[in-house]
């Protein structure tokens, strides 16, 4: 769509402009600005801390596969968010994760500055190149005060993910969101925007940028509803949390002190202060002309969350090729062909051969074995029927389920089949309960006789995750709903073909097809912790051990169904494709996909 589209006189006119079309004559004029305070580029450089930050990945690179106008904003964090180590009893150590994006990354010519406390902090910022199927190359700025103009305080502003207290975090959001504007107008291309995409309330100072911005193109700087009107016509914003608590706000006194009062008072006009405090979620909220939940049951929490205020539900995905593993890619390639180019293809999996699914299962499972051995030394047992678990350690996604009940766990590995676990999850630095969840695993763990074995792996990253999702025969979720706004990880082990057994909250509402594409615990209510713990156990003893050990065959049909029926859908490829056509570009016709 967009080859058709000469440069305007303004990208003539900008020296950076003109250097973005020359360096990469792949990327497509900008039309769509996606900003996210993390975003998972690569395994590799640890510019996020989980899900959020994958979700924007996979996202963005689907953008570029499906080659549509965008570019992406996040911070560079220099220090990552963390290095796990743990304990022999779980307990956790954080190290920093420190990298240099000299060596991986180009830098920007163009700088730009953001008032954080009075203080001009400069910043500039890295690009990685995201470059899609067809070549279609999606850039990512990673911004960064660590220049040596800056005053040392400043410098650091951007290295830690989620770090510091409330003034840190704050800083960085408005270096994300004034400081993302201000980069888009050094770089010419901030009145090319038609769409700004704020993925989670992060990035909704950007919002008072683009007022900003408005406001100083003529003498009167009072706010009129139609300044609201014609900014919220530029911006979507995607929320990802179905807890009130959830949702950032900052203390209206920090606000003033951190961007100012002017700044302040456009927090003011654009209707996100209450109670003495900045809510990030209104700020994005009421000024964003398209807004979406994450699930079909997030759309309602969160339409119960704040009522009045339209909410669609746009279901989470994953990039079907960066999540599919090697074997399986293989069998998609030779039985289903176009599955790259258009993931829906997957459908048709349920044609390939059963004998096919296993083996390329089989590949998955040995994957995982070796990385394991690698890391740990640990061997696992190929034969053992193998239950992953792996996400963050947060008081609601319940991880110590599946060890409730000691006794009855052995009991089902005694008279069924030996069970082994694979487990994985950071917590946040700051987060004791989370902490305090790996240490009763840990504990529990310990307690459960030699017909289940455990292992909770270190430090979970993309890497990891790519072969635990793949590598396991079935994916556990044990959120207590409705907490799990989506949950992903579940998308990644569909796509090959390991089916999840869950309690029904998040996207499993949606991709439960009972025995099909795996099984619930409980009904969607929230049963409590015993109730939950006994459906697992009765899911695992009536339904899944028994048909793993007794019959192979179905299992492997089983396995096929999950790919057909879920990683058909549940891809990113998809999600995108939504956001063009309900909210990116809806009546516009300047793009189509
Ligand atoms: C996919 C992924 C997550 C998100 O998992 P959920 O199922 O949403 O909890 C977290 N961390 C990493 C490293 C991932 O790859």
């Amino acid at each position: 769509m967009s080859a058709s589209t000469r440069p305007s006189a303004a990208d003539r006119s900008s020296p950076d402009a003109r250097l973005h079309a020359l360096d990469a004559a792949a990327v497509l004029r900008p039309r769509v600005a996606y900003f996210s305070m993390e975003v998972a580029l690569e395994a590799g450089l640890p510019t996020y801390s989980g899900g959020l930050g994958v979700l924007a990945g996979d996202v963005l690179r689907s953008a570029a596969d499906l080659e549509l106008p965008v570019i992406g904003f996040s911070l560079v964090h220099r220090s990552g968010y963390f290095v796990q180590r743990l304990d022999a009893a779980g307990n956790q150590e954080e190290l920093p994760e420190a990298w240099d994006p000299r060596t991986r990354l180009a830098s920007l010519d163009a700088t730009a500055t953001v008032a954080i406390e009075g203080r001009q902090v400069r910043f500039r910022a890295w690009r990685y190149d995201i470059v899609g199927m067809s070549g279609a190359v999606v850039p990512v700025y990673l911004l960064d005060t660590a220049l040596d103009e800056n005053d040392p305080v400043d410098r650091i502003l951007t290295d830690e993910l989620y770090g510091g207290d409330d003034r840190y975090r704050l800083a960085q959001e408005a270096i994300l969101g004034f400081g993302g504007y201000a980069l888009l107008e050094a770089m010419g291309l901030a009145e090319h925007i038609t769409t700004f995409h704020m993925n989670e309330g992060h990035a909704a100072l950007l919002v008072a940028a683009a007022l900003e911005a408005r406001l100083a193109a003529r003498a009167d700087a009072s706010v009129a509803s139609d300044d609201l009107a014609a900014v919220r016509r530029r911006f979507v914003f995607t929320t990802h949390t179905p807890v009130p608590a959830g949702h950032d706000r900052f203390n209206l006194g920090l606000v003033r002190a951190v961007i100012g009062e002017s700044r302040t008072r456009l927090v003011e006009a654009l209707g996100a202060t209450r109670d003495g405090a900045m809510h990030m979620t209104y700020l994005a909220l009421r000024n964003s002309r398209f807004v979406n939940a994450v699930g079909m049951r997030h759309g309602e929490v969160s339409r119960g969350l704040f009522p009045g205020d339209p909410i669609h539900a746009i279901s989470n995905g994953v990039h079907a090729v960066r999540w599919t593993a090697p074997a399986f890619a293989t069998v998609f390639d030779r039985y289903v062909p176009s599955w790259r180019r258009d993931n829906g293809y997957l459908r048709h999996a349920v044609g390939i051969p059963l004998d096919d699914v296993a083996a390329a299962h089989r590949a998955a499972k040995d994957d995982l074995a070796v990385a394991v051995r690698r890391r740990t030394g640990v061997v696992l047992d190929p034969a053992r029927f193998t239950i992953g678990f792996a996400r963050r350690a947060a008081t609601y996604k319940r991880g110590y389920l599946a060890f409730w009940d000691a006794e009855r766990l052995r009991a089902i590995a005694e008279r069924i089949g030996p069970l082994q676990f694979v487990f994985a999850g950071k917590a946040h630095p700051r987060d004791a309960d989370g902490k305090a969840i790996i240490r009763q695993i840990f504990q529990a763990a310990s307690a459960l006789g030699d017909r289940v074995s455990f292992l909770y792996l270190e430090n979970h990253e993309m890497a990891l995750a790519q072969r635990l999702c793949a590598g396991v025969d079935l994916w556990l979720n044990t959120p207590q709903p409705p907490f799990e706004a989506s949950g992903t990880s579940g998308m990644k082990a569909a796509l090959n073909g390991v089916p999840s057994l869950s309690t029904l909250d998040g996207w499993w509402i949606e991709g439960c097809v009972e025995g099909r594409t795996g099984w619930a615990i409980g009904d969607g209510s929230d049963a409590g912790p015993q109730a939950d713990a006994d459906m697992l156990y009765d899911k695992l003893e009536q339904a899944i051990v028994p048909l793993f050990y007794d019959d192979p065959e179905e299992y492997a049909r089983t396995m096929r169904s999950v790919i057909a029926l879920n990683g058909s859908y549940f891809n990113t490829q998809r999600v995108v494709e939504q956001y063009a056509r309900i909210a990116y570009f809806a009546d516009r016709s300047e793009a189509r996909l």
